[in-house]
């Protein structure tokens, strides 16, 4: 009860901390509630929201079910995985690449139990950098399993049973999402295993067989298939690299996997495991002609068909608010539910699941309950997939694009004709930049090669503003680098030509 006591206290000089744009919408009379903002649920949507909110002046408590703050993010996801995609790479470099570029190593050994306690110091650092920073910017943290038990309401119950009630004027739901079951298929997070086992194994599979090649999958897949395990991924879908991603990409990004010794099983699916002492075999089936099938044996097998919300015991039935087909939040364009003080976003509601997209919305959502304007564009909400090399993509691809009937011009260029992908010996892959055929508008950019996740943000910059592409491919690009890919991949679709191909 001490947090509800410290809320309690009136924070009249936190208002004037308030933009003078939103001071209209004051809080002098929150002496009736003990918050003005509770936030449930501490991942990157809900840690960034309370942070935001108290920035601008609300009284803001964050309730967090687990341990540690920051959600699946920092504990179970985009953390942990891009630790091992880092580290793997290195050690896969050092044993294959390094001779090639001058560098003899001897005796080049994986001590696994290291690399996973680098991981979990990239994720005790942030995760307590989260409570850090819920202290300097005075969010109360309670910790407990949140469940909305008013309009103005929020009841937080603790590990041990105990409750604590917190009266709140508004509620920002911001519960993430869990890993989705595979019918049939019982995970044990030892060797049948979710993307959070996957980050964990003790020891490296001979046989990794992955149910799925999306993004998770190609991640985690890539991490142990660079540690020595033989991977085969299994995907009901024709392409590799989930939805959204450019068919030109995927086609391309599954030959330079493929090189690098991942399997692929496109158009099958998994129609049960079965295991036996260390083997475990995966039936699998043709979607096309399901008199085809075969089993795979392997000793680990991942499940990685994707996440859904998640809002178990959140009290929403009882609110009144339904959820959709997905199990997703319903919310309007200022990410409130039909009840107008309870919003949520995230993960639990619309849109792709992706840690920037919850951290903006959270941003944007809690600004509009200060009585700011509420804006994303989806459009300009891009995608990365860590691998090596980075697929990264923002805006439209071009199968978009035929279906809605837009003319569009393509400008592509190689890293193979890029200096310094040249120079670093890493010429796998090109940009790939959709532009209006008749305004130059650029209307998509698609990206394979070194440091994608990182050159896609000029992109987004350039399309959030509007940018043709004729106005990228006349920014100065520092050389040698990567990005002036970039430019060349625009000035060939404003003017028909690049410079060095
Ligand atoms: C292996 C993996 C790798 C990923 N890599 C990336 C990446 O590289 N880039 C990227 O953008 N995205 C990545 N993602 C996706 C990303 O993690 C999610 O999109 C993001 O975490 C969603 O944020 P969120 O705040 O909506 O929810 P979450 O991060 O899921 O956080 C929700 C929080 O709410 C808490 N909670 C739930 N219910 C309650 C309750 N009733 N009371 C109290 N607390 C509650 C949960 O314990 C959790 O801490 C990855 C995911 C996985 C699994």
């Amino acid at each position: 009860m001490q947090a509800v006591a410290a809320l309690r206290q009136v924070r009249v000089a936190s208002l004037a901390r308030l933009p003078a744009a939103l001071q209209w919408r004051t809080y002098s009379d929150s002496a009736q509630h003990d918050a003005d903002l509770v936030v449930i649920g501490s991942g990157p949507g809900g840690y960034v929201a309370a942070i935001k909110a108290a920035q601008l002046g609300l009284k803001t408590v964050c309730v967090e079910k687990n341990e540690t703050l920051g959600g699946t993010c920092l504990n179970v996801g985009c953390i942990p995985s891009k630790a091992l995609l880092h580290n793997s790479h290195l050690y896969h470099e050092a044993v294959h690449e390094f001779k090639n570029r001058g560098i003899d190593v001897e005796g080049v050994k994986l001590n696994l139990e290291q690399m996973m306690n680098t991981k979990k110091k990239a994720v005790s650092g942030l995760t307590s950098g989260v409570a850090y920073l819920f202290k300097n910017n005075k969010v109360t943290h309670v910790k407990g399993h949140g469940t909305i038990t008013g309009t103005n309401e929020v009841t937080a119950t603790a590990a041990d049973g105990s409750k604590e009630v917190i009266k709140t004027k508004n509620i920002l739901i911001a519960t993430g999402s869990e890993v989705t079951p595979f019918p049939g298929i019982e995970i044990d997070e030892d060797t049948i295993v979710s993307s959070t086992g996957a980050l964990s194994l003790k020891q490296v599979p001979k046989k990794l067989v992955l149910i799925g090649a999306g993004v998770i999958g190609l991640e985690l897949g890539s991490v142990w298939s660079r540690l020595g395990a033989e991977v085969t991924a299994v995907e009901f879908l024709g392409h590799v690299g989930g939805v959204g991603i450019d068919a030109e990409v995927s086609k391309n990004f599954q030959r330079i996997l493929g090189k690098q010794g991942i399997k692929f099983k496109l158009g099958h699916k998994v129609t049960g495991a079965e295991r036996s002492g260390d083997n475990i075999s995966v039936s699998v089936e043709n979607v096309k002609d399901s008199s085809k099938k075969e089993t795979l044996d392997c000793d680990a097998l991942l499940v990685c068909v994707g996440r859904r919300p998640y809002t178990d015991r959140l009290g929403l039935e009882k609110m009144g608010i339904e959820r959709d087909e997905k199990g997703r939040i319903p919310v309007n364009s200022r990410f409130q539910t039909v009840i107008p003080n309870i919003h949520a976003i995230g993960d639990c509601i619309h849109g792709p699941m992706l840690a920037h997209k919850a951290e903006d919305e959270g941003i944007v959502c809690v600004e509009g309950i200060a009585g700011g304007p509420v804006h994303i564009d989806y459009n300009c909400v891009p995608s990365v997939i860590y691998t090596f090399p980075e697929v990264a993509w923002v805006g439209k691809t071009e199968e978009d694009l035929k279906a809605d009937g837009v003319e569009y011009k393509v400008g592509k260029f190689p890293f193979s004709a890029n200096s310094r992908a040249k120079t670093n010996q890493e010429t796998d892959g090109f940009v790939k930049v959709l532009g209006d055929s008749a305004t130059d508008r650029m209307l998509g950019v698609h990206i394979i090669g070194p440091g994608a996740g990182e050159m896609i943000n000029e992109a987004v910059l350039a399309m959030e503003y509007g940018a043709s592409c004729e106005d990228l491919a006349r920014v100065c690009h520092a050389h040698p680098t990567c990005s002036e890919a970039l430019r060349e991949a625009n000035l060939a679709a404003y003017c028909g030509k690049a410079i060095n191909c």
